[in-house]
């Protein structure tokens, strides 16, 4: 056996052979896979081999793409057969908020190039004679759709991995992984020691057993699945028999999916009464069994399938297949450099590793070879989670993933499971304030705050929800008089040392601000795309606070630790400190009632220590909400003190609590972009206008820098813009295509309703030679053409008097 290797893949399911042949693609050939029985022996053997593009994340969609694409490129490298049958797919929709979400779907798709297509009912019942239509709207189309032999694509792809150099090793079980001083791992077997470079795990069913071998908890769970086949049905025998192939039907009502097999069918439910596997532990002597059969779970869903597909009634069952597959708690993989480690690289909880799994390994090879990935990876990044997660906390969000599997996903949903879990000092107050909750992070965040008499709830909608009223009085009372809110969602971090700035002027590509005064600035990586959009405030020469996205904490923290510099110490003090927003013409008349200090010359972009109230502070003067405002930041148990003393001075100004609805309304009137929606690593600087914050003066190397002035020199040849829409009843959410005479030319990154101006608002990229005030564009929102003109003035303090007075 090869005892050294750059990189030691643990695992030969389809993810683990995925990644082992990617990395050959992209050059390294000294590279190795080490599965404990055959090729296989996890939960790929049992799967149904169903692929198909369909993704409410578009960047999940496109590796799901990719990954479709492949197959072919595997069969002509290798010789062998993936078993393809392209065969397309039909989801269907019995109701209009089904039919909405997948109009929209189709809408994402014509800028993504896939020829996915609406239907109606009768062009289903002619693909697919099985499916009883009765009550059926419509239905997406899409031609990619089909199925493969899971074993064989498997060995096709190690097969096309021991071409370009990889070793594979079965019969070999990775029994410990130990790191040594210098960041290299011992990996040791059953049959001795490797020593790599790097470690992937990419041990399936028992990732999370190979994890805690280098003491990490990867928040990840098995799920019980079962589909069953059938014998010959006559109507897919006659289509077969005249050289036909049926398409694979979805039925997200029925919770099922049904496709060809043989000469009969095959049908999966993602049923309610579903179970976890596996919950302390996967044993390691699974591998090549299956689970014994449990009609009692899909009773109901074997019903309605009965109805929805009359033929299985009268087919007799060939077999049962039932066996164990792992989700991550928002049912995406865990793929990347796992935070905190070195050299260690998560590729797990892949739960349709045929549909994803050649872009998962795509990704993770690119991320190894060159760095860094050729688009935004968050969506399913291992960092999107925190070391907050637990045990307890993924098992019921698996659950509720596998049970809302076919659910229609709404724009403003925020799923129950597992929730209040983290809470800050505040959640109680604003509880009885009437607050309506969402998650970020783990962590509760006020959306609005009901009034007395209204719902607890949103309504999940395509559609402007109940939020609506509230979002408007909450907005209303900022820009008239003063709102306050908790700044619990920025992450934030503490950096010190007496090579702070030097370290933050090569990080960040912006200008690092002098004593009292703060910049934005954005950060790129290597390529120049942005990763991160930042505040920087200067306490001292060698003290700094900066302030991010709350959900991008162990991302930025990963980078953080990546670029790690002598005499520079980064704390992530995102949950040890707190404090709250105050925004509107009133704010400042507050916060002067509740500090000795003179703050009459606190200038915009000011930072000052200072006691307000009780409590010792920070006080920044910038808001998001585009209005004079301050952010104050205290430690943790200042913070009720703190909100004491503001809600008490703020009651003469009209002072009201508003929550994240209004703080999206009110950004967008002076067209701020958000993290993960107008900023992140599939846009530039330049595209999205934070070029601005470009120190391209500062005599620094900043990360980032050759491919920004490159951009500089060349142009950019998109750029996001603000639209003003015609809309009805359904604003702008993400994605959308935007038309100019007929053609798309561009999509969506957010929008929403700016209830100050009174207009429906979206922000999007367009080519940049058509970038003009006034361009008449179209904008297709739930599969309806609207009106959009491009705005260039912000619909609030256009120049700035208020916010900088
Ligand atoms: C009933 C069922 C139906 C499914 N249908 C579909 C479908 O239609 N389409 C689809 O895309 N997906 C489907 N899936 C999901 C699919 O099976 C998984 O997404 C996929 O198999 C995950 O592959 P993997 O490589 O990550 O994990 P696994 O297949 O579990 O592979 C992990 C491998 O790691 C090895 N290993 C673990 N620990 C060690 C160690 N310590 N040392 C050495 N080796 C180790 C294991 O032996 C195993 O071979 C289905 C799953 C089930 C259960």
């Amino acid at each position: 056996m090869k005892t050294t290797t750059r990189v030691a893949v643990i695992g030969g399911g389809v993810v683990g052979c995925s990644v082992l042949y990617h990395l050959t693609k992209l050059g390294w050939s000294d590279v190795m896979l080490i599965e404990r029985s055959e090729l296989t022996s996890g939960s790929t053997w049992h799967a149904a081999g169903g692929f198909h593009t369909l993704n409410g994340d578009t960047n999940m969609a496109a590796l799901q793409g990719y990954t479709i694409k492949l197959y072919r490129e595997l069969e002509e490298i290798t010789g062998m057969s993936c078993g393809l049958h392209h065969v397309g797919g039909i989801t269907l929709a019995d109701n209009q908020e089904r039919f909405d979400m997948l109009k929209a779907e189709r809408a994402k798709h014509r800028f993504m190039g896939l020829e996915t297509d609406i239907i109606g009912p009768e062009e289903v019942k002619k693909l697919s004679e099985v499916t009883n239509t009765d009550g059926i709207l419509g239905a997406l189309y899409d031609p990619l759709d089909g199925h493969l032999d899971p074993s064989g694509t498997t060995h096709a792809y190690a097969k096309a991995a021991r071409m370009g150099g990889a070793t594979i090793e079965t019969h070999c079980k990775v029994i410990e992984t130990n790191q040594r001083p210098d960041g290299t791992w011992d990996v040791v077997t059953e049959k001795g020691t490797i020593h790599a470079e790097h470690v992937v795990n990419a041990g399936g069913l028992w990732a999370r057993e190979v994890g805690a071998m280098a003491g990490v908890y990867f928040p990840l769970h098995p799920m019980e699945h079962q589909y069953i086949v059938t014998d010959e049905v006559p109507e897919i025998a006659a289509i077969i028999d005249a050289g036909g192939e049926h398409p694979h039907v979805m039925d997200p009502a029925g919770e099922s999916y049904l496709r060809q097999e043989g000469r009969g069918l095959c049908i999966g439910f993602y049923e309610q009464p579903c179970k976890p596997w596996a919950v302390d532990g996967t044993p390691w002597n699974f591998g090549h069994e299956l689970l014994p059969d449990n009609f009692d779970k899909i009773e109901d869903s074997i019903a309605f399938a009965y109805r929805r597909f009359p033929a299985l009634e009268r087919a007799g069952v060939k077999s049962v297949i039932h066996g164990p597959f792992t989700f991550a708690p928002d049912g995406n993989p865990l793929v990347g450099p796992v935070p905190g480690m070195r050299n260690y690289w998560s590729a797990c909880a892949v739960m349709a590793g045929f549909s994803q799994g050649g872009g998962v390994g795509l990704m993770l090879a690119q991320w190894m070879v060159e760095g860094e990935c050729e688009r935004d990876t968050f969506a399913m990044d291992c960092a999107r989670y925190g070391d907050w997660i637990t045990p307890g906390y993924t098992r019921p969000k698996v659950i509720e993933n596998y049970q809302t599997r076919f659910s229609v996903s709404y724009p403003n949903e925020e799923l129950p499971a597992a929730r209040p879990f983290r809470t800050t000092p505040m959640y109680d107050i604003f509880d009885k304030m009437g607050a309506v909750w969402g998650q970020q992070y783990g962590m509760e965040v006020v959306n609005y705050f009901a009034a007395e008499g209204e719902p607890r709830y949103e309504t999940p909608s395509f559609r402007r929800s109940n939020a609506f009223g509230a979002t408007a009085r909450e907005v209303k009372a900022v820009r008239e008089a003063v709102g306050i809110n908790e700044v619990h969602n920025f992450g934030k971090y503490r950096v010190t040392g007496p090579n702070a700035r030097a370290w933050l002027d090569r990080i960040m590509a912006g200008r690092v601000p002098q004593p009292g005064r703060i910049s934005l600035t954005p950060m790129l990586s290597h390529k120049g795309r942005l990763i991160g959009d930042f505040t920087i405030s200067c306490l001292d020469q060698e003290t700094y606070q900066l302030t991010a996205s709350y959900g991008a904490q162990a991302y930025h923290m990963r980078w953080f630790q990546q670029n790690a510099q002598d005499g520079v110490h980064v704390e992530n003090i995102s949950d040890r400190v707190n404090g709250f927003q105050i925004a509107g013409p009133k704010a400042r008349e507050v916060l002067q009632a509740c500090t000795r200090q003179d703050i009459s010359d606190m200038k915009f972009l000011d930072v000052r220590r200072m006691s307000v109230g009780m409590a010792d502070c920070v006080v920044q003067r910038v808001s998001y909400t585009g209005d004079l405002g301050y952010e104050i930041y205290c430690d943790l148990p200042s913070q009720r003190a703190l909100w004491n003393v503001l809600w008490e001075a703020g009651q003469p100004h009209g002072m009201k609590p508003f929550g994240m609805r209004a703080m999206m309304s009110l950004r967008l009137d002076k067209f701020f972009g958000a993290w993960l929606r107008e900023f992140s690593p599939d846009y530039t600087a330049a595209e999205t206008g934070l070029d601005r914050f470009i120190s391209f003066k500062k005599d620094v190397d900043f990360i980032g820098r050759a491919a920004a002035e490159a951009e500089r020199d060349a142009g950019p040849a998109r750029k996001l813009c603000a639209f003003e829409v015609d809309a009805d009843d359904a604003d702008v959410t993400a994605y959308e295509p935007i038309w100019l005479d007929g053609t798309v030319v561009g999509f969506c990154t957010s929008g929403g309703y700016s209830h100050h101006a009174g207009k429906s608002i979206a922000q999007g990229f367009v080519p940049t030679d058509k970038v003009a005030e006034g361009l008449e564009a179209e904008i297709e929102i739930l599969g309806k053409m609207h009106k959009a003109r491009l705005i260039t003035t912000p619909l609030f303090d256009a120049d700035g008097a208020r916010m900088r007075g």
